[in-house]
């Protein structure tokens, strides 16, 4: 044999492998591996025993597929086919990554197939080990790596690439975008899989096997789909696609099934055609060949009805096999949507259990701090005072729990969304600091503020949620610093014409976190332990300042040193605002007029409640009536005159609501100012749209308090 009818030989096994027929190939292989080793062709020699190795790694012997694909390694080496080489390394890889011992040795096979590629310049076989490294690494939920061979795979695949690399690519990038949460661009690539992979399904002029492969493609695809669906709770959708998913995978074993059936057939009509030759060469009798004919007849005979059953029997397993997927299916759709609605209710239930609780234990509480405040200030009670302080002391701090509770509940169930005011970064420190050092004069502490000149406008951000994180942090520096000094700087970081970058540092030299604490202090409850000190705190401050500056998309940071200090920063972006000089002025609050002896109308059906809000204003030389619901107030409001309203919401008969509307029909420019123990954002729309014109929140701050019914009465007063 020469070397062409060798390459003759080694093309015809090659087709009859993509043929499937295994056996022939093979035949017609070691036909031409005897020549190719007689003529001392070692190219040819690696391309056989390419062939053998396939062959054998088609029908799933790995351990013979390995030695063969080796083999013919050595001779691609010493023929110096590059092709061949790269085309070898590929595919040991295949086989390699398949096993957990030597899959690392598979991805740099993988890795030597791609470099050969590049230096042949070849696209093709460049895309290859790019793909399979991809899907490798998706297989192993690795998605970083993937993408690393996906995206170079991406800029190489053009219009010419074949189908099956463009469905290939699409739908690891469908999956690597999913789990990195790129929803949309994840579906986009899902999509584009399944327009492929459907298209080559119908391809007339596919092969069974390759036709096969788009169908499991295709149920591939599906399933990432489901799975998007899922994430994004629409467990309908969620279930149509696992459903397609099924029927695909139905679909594709089924042509593998009829592939194996056609393939009995072709060895059936082989060994049909071989014994008539053997007839015709045997000089038998007649009366034998009668005899031999009918065996062979009756045995075709028990041979069709043999395999027509075994393909009914199938057919028949198969149907029941899709019977039950099918209630299987149907079951675990029950349970997704049964599980969703669970978590649903859970998530509802609690967010209205906390509010519900909240509002009911401020109530009370309200009355518990206001009262001890009046005896505390009384002087006959003096020599209580002590038990009084620590009553005071218990009451702020259930106070400081219960809003602190339900601030994490709000953010947790993603209630909290950032707003836009504008507001001046200046004036927000300086006033946060004031109002905690008033406070923690007992420590001693100097706190220094260092604001960034370049910050030089107002701000347009959520100043409220910065105003928390800050509090937090600043109190925190505050109670475990003594005699010592306190740092809050405001850096400008990076900028543009529209935004600010801003680091935010708050630093202190008191006593300090030690190291193994300091990430644990940011779970909700986290106190370190501390023998000597008593300090008053939830442990929950820094749960909340952590998830704020998550939901503005940054982290906090934290520098710290037992016996030396803390620090704690984190970056925030801010849009500039134009500058409003006249912000305080507008809002009345430094308005002074004069007196306080106005008249005020107290509404609210709680006996304490009515003791402790007008002692508290007596105290400030106004007078007061009280009303113990709407009805009274209304008649009331008719009778005499009022400087102002002080409206609780929640009580018998007519609420505060309702009532406020009343009034507004008779009297539109009373101040009338909601005082209620109902959470603020719950409530402050609802009394603005009936006619009221501020909140008050109990228990409050008897300074908020006072400034609040001022601003009030200063508004009405100026007109
Ligand atoms: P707490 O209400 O107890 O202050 P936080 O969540 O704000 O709760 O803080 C948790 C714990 O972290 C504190 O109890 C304290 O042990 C530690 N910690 C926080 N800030 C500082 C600081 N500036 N210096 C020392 N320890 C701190």
């Amino acid at each position: 044999m020469t070397s062409d009818s060798i390459q003759i030989y080694i093309e015809k096994a090659e087709k009859l492998q993509k043929e499937y027929k295994y056996e022939k190939s093979l035949e017609i292989a070691q036909a031409a591996l005897q020549n190719a080793k007689y003529n001392n062709d070692d190219k040819s020699l690696g391309l056989i025993y390419n062939i053998i190795a396939k062959n054998y790694e088609i029908n799933e012997d790995d351990t013979k597929a390995r030695g063969n694909y080796r083999k013919a390694l050595t001779y691609a080496k010493s023929s110096k086919s590059k092709t061949l080489e790269t085309d070898l390394y590929n595919n040991l890889a295949r086989v390699f990554t398949k096993h957990n011992l030597t899959r690392k040795t598979g991805v740099d096979y993988y890795k030597q197939s791609y470099q050969y590629a590049v230096s042949l310049k070849d696209t093709a076989r460049m895309i290859r080990p790019l793909l399979n490294l991809g899907e490798y690494y998706i297989s192993r939920s690795d998605f970083d790596s993937a993408f690393e061979y996906l995206d170079p795979a991406r800029k190489l695949i053009q219009d010419k690439s074949s189908n099956l690399d463009k469905t290939k690519l699409n739908g690891l990038l469908g999956k690597y975008f999913l789990n990195i949460r790129e929803y949309e661009t994840a579906e986009e690539h899902i999509d584009q899989a399944i327009t492929y992979s459907l298209g080559e399904t119908k391809n007339k002029k596919n092969a069974d096997e390759l036709v096969s492969t788009y169908f499991e493609l295709l149920a591939s695809s599906y399933e990432t789909k489901s799975t998007l669906y899922k994430k994004q709770n629409d467990y309908q959708k969620a279930y149509n696609y696992q459903k397609r998913q099924f029927q695909n995978i139905i679909r594709a074993r089924d042509l593998k099934k009829l592939k194996e059936l056609r393939r009995a057939n072709i060895k059936y009509e082989v060994d049909l055609l071989e014994k008539r030759a053997e007839k015709a060469e045997s000089q038998k009798e007649e009366s034998d060949d009668e005899v031999a004919k009918w065996r062979i007849i009756i045995i075709l005979g028990i041979i069709l009805i043999l395999i027509s059953l075994a393909f009914l029997i199938s057919s028949y397993k198969n149907n029941i096999q899709k019977k039950r997927l099918n209630s299987d299916l149907i079951e675990n759709n029950k349970e997704l949507i049964s599980a969703k609605e669970t978590a649903e209710q859970v998530s509802t239930l609690k967010s209205q259990f906390i509010s519900t609780v909240s509002h009911e234990l401020r109530t009370p509480l309200y009355g518990v701090i206001g009262l001890t405040s009046l005896l505390m200030e009384n002087p006959e009670g003096k020599k209580k005072n002590e038990y009084l302080e620590s009553l005071k002391f218990s009451g702020d701090y259930l106070l400081a729990l219960i809003n602190d509770v339900l601030q994490l509940s709000k953010i947790e169930t993603n209630e909290v969304r950032l707003e836009k005011v504008s507001f001046d970064i200046r004036t927000l420190i300086e006033g946060i600091v004031n109002s905690l050092h008033t406070k923690q004069k007992s420590n001693n502490n100097t706190v220094h503020i260092d604001i960034d000149k370049k910050i030089n406008t107002t701000l347009l951000g959520d100043s409220v949620r910065l105003s928390q994180i800050l509090i937090n942090l600043i109190g925190n520096s505050l109670k475990f610093t003594k005699d010592g000094n306190i740092w809050v700087s405001v850096k400008h970081l990076d900028g543009d014409n529209d935004n600010y970058l801003l680091r935010f540092t708050v630093k202190d030299d008191g006593i300090g976190i030690p190291k193994n604490k300091q990430q644990t202090i940011f779970d909700n409850f986290a106190q370190v332990k501390n023998e000597n000190q008593e300090y008053e705190g939830t442990g929950l401050g820094l749960a909340i300042v952590k998830k704020l500056i998550h939901l503005h998309n940054s982290e906090i940071k934290i520098k710290s040193q037992e016996g030396k200090g803390s620090e704690f920063y984190f970056d925030l972006s801010y849009e500039k605002a134009v500058k409003q000089e006249t912000i305080s002025l507008q809002k009345g609050e430094n308005i002074s007029i004069g007196t306080s002896n106005f008249n005020v109308l107290i509404v609210d059906d709680n006996k304490i409640n009515q003791i402790v809000t007008k002692n508290i204003l007596k105290k400030k030389g106004y007078t007061c009536d009280i009303a113990s619901n709407g009805m009274d107030a209304i008649t009331m409001l008719k009778n005499e005159k009022f400087d102002l309203v002080l409206m609780d919401i929640n009580m018998p008969e007519m609420n505060g609501l309702e009532a406020t509307k009343v009034i507004r029909t008779f009297n539109t420019h009373i101040p009338v100012i909601a005082l209620t123990a109902v959470e603020e954002g719950e409530i402050r729309n609802q009394a603005l749209s009936v006619g009221m014109n501020d909140v008050i929140i109990k228990p409050y701050d008897t300074q908020q308090f006072f400034q609040t019914i001022m601003r009030n009465i200063s508004k009405v007063k100026m007109v």
